[in-house]
């Protein structure tokens, strides 16, 4: 017979930095789904450590900014069980540009994986989860951006600007389910270390560092942490926070 878990962990972009640590550490408490784009290397490298560690972990290839297969990517995650946590992890900053020079067609891959993917996972499981649709409730965390305040000018202003929107988002959406038994959040991460940042020099990467308060890039684990915690019953009365892990830059 097969069995069905009621308290699926789901996190798009798992397959490696942030939503790979995540996986990795929810999956001591939880059944945990990866959604990734296209490495697929990376992704069953990263279940087969669960499985190893004990845990229980399923990955499923579907490209975010594609509603169709996100759609069917949930649907396939109905076979596994019913989801208790979505992570909306996935991201793209579209490479570096000024404003005065960024193409169209960037702006629109950027909005089109980073806000419309995270809307339609969220719609997706709020269909799911909520308690007015006969779900269980649940917890959506949405993995915004320090450079939603801060902007990043001269670099990635449009990507910045997706993460405004996602965290407009994550406010709306904590209100709109709040009474359905769905808390909703977003962490900012500030500047962490994986492979988001290949395309900078070292040079700038130091640069950046100095202007950090705590003085160094952050973790995946430490990103990681935050997002697990407020996924959990520990959090139950925080909804609608944008939280700051960025060593207070
Ligand atoms: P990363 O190391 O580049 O990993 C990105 C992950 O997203 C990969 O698993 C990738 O899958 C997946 N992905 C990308 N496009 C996708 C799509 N269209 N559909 C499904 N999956 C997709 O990035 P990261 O640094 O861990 O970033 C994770 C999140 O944190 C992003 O939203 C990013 O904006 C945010 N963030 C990062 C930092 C930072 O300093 N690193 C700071 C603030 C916010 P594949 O492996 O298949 O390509």
């Amino acid at each position: 017979m097969i069995t069905r878990h009621d308290n699926l962990f789901v996190i798009t972009g798992g397959s490696r930095g942030i939503g790979a640590e995540v996986a990795r550490i929810a999956a001591r408490d939880y059944p945990v789904v990866i959604l990734y784009k296209e490495d697929t290397t990376a992704a069953q490298r990263l279940i087969a450590d669960i499985r190893t560690a004990g845990g229980q972990a399923w990955a499923i290839a579907a490209d975010v900014g594609d509603e169709a297969a996100l759609c069917g990517a949930f649907a396939q995650i109905e076979q596994i069980g019913s989801i208790a946590v979505l992570v909306n992890n996935a991201g793209i900053t579209g490479g570096m540009s000024r404003v005065e020079n960024v193409q169209g067609e960037v702006i629109m891959d950027v909005l089109r994986t980073n806000v419309m993917g995270a809307f339609i996972a969220a719609r997706e499981a709020v269909r799911r989860m909520s308690t007015k649709r006969g779900g269980a409730g649940g917890a959506i965390i949405n993995v915004s951006s320090g450079a939603s305040v801060l902007g990043a000018p001269n670099t990635w202003t449009h990507y910045a600007a997706s993460k405004g929107a996602l965290d407009t988002l994550t406010i709306g959406l904590s209100k709109e389910v709040a009474q359905e038994g769905i808390r909703v959040n977003a962490v900012r991460p500030g500047v962490i270390d994986t492979d988001l940042h290949h395309l900078r020099s070292q040079a700038s990467l130091e640069n950046i560092v100095k202007a950090i308060p705590v003085g160094r890039m952050g973790t995946t684990q430490e990103v990681a942490n935050a997002i697990v915690w407020l996924a959990s019953p520990a959090a139950s009365y925080v909804n609608g926070c944008l939280m700051d892990v960025s060593g207070g830059l």
